[in-house]
């Protein structure tokens, strides 16, 4: 399921590290999609040295890594309304839906997939009447539509990854020529340089830009 237009935070033992906004997706096995690629560098620089031991003992090319320190994401489903503007919403939606079934009157706030799973959380029964809704209800939704926990339990692996962050220093390439400081006549291109970015066409463009120079400056030295 792809979500657009939310809000995802991810938090390193309680404390927030980094918020970003927009698509990510639910797949079969957790979630991914542009905002979840982007965050996951952060959570691997949040925990590097927890990780790198984990990494020891890790089969990059067989398994998924475990992740060892307590993170979590929480999203935001709704960031576009404050919290007193969703739970007037809601209040709203509840009061005219009248003798509505609650799982019907969600269908209005959420992507279909999501609603059994909010039924579930919420702990409200699919087929309480919307007027029938109480606050203390209605103020747990408020929560967790705007803060849906999930634990990281591990990081695909390395297969599966899209850019890889390490490699070649910049500082022993000259840029002009991709041409290495240490060995002449050696030259470096795309992903083998210790240089990425985020999603959205920058790792392609890095790679098509340094393997031009390196090509050209390589076969002009011949
Ligand atoms: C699923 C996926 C989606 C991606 N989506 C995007 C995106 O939307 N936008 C974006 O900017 N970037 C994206 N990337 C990243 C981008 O594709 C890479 O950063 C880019 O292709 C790197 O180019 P490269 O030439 O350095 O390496 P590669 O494209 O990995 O090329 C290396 C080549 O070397 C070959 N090779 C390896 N070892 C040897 C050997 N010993 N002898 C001979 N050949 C060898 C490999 O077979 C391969 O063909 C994505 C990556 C993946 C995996």
């Amino acid at each position: 399921m792809s979500l657009k237009n939310v809000e995802l935070t991810l938090k390193i033992k309680g404390k927030a590290v980094e918020t970003k906004f927009g698509e990510m997706i639910f797949t079969h096995f957790g979630v991914s999609g542009p905002i979840v690629l982007d965050m996951s560098r952060t959570l691997v620089e949040s925990i590097r040295p927890a990780l790198e031991k984990a990494v020891q003992s890790h089969n990059p090319f067989q398994k998924a890594l475990h992740v060892p320190e307590g993170a979590e994401l929480s999203l935001n489903l709704k960031p576009a309304l404050s919290l007193e503007q969703l739970t007037a919403r809601l209040q709203r939606d509840f009061y005219t839906g009248g003798k509505k079934f609650y799982a019907s009157i969600l269908k209005d706030l959420l992507p279909a997939s999501l609603i059994p799973v909010m039924i579930d959380l919420s702990g409200i029964p699919r087929d309480k009447a919307g007027n029938q809704i109480s606050k203390k209800e209605r103020d747990y939704l408020v929560q967790l539509l705007t803060n849906l926990p999930m634990t990281v339990s591990g990081l695909r692996s390395f297969t599966e990854a899209i850019v890889t962050s390490g490699g070649v220093s910049l500082k022993e390439v000259d840029p002009r020529t991709m041409e290495s400081k240490l060995v002449k006549g050696l030259y470096f291109a795309g992903e083998v340089l210790d240089l990425d970015a985020k999603t959205g066409g920058y790792n392609l463009q890095a790679a098509f830009s340094t393997g031009y120079l390196a090509g050209v400056n390589a076969a002009s030295k011949t």
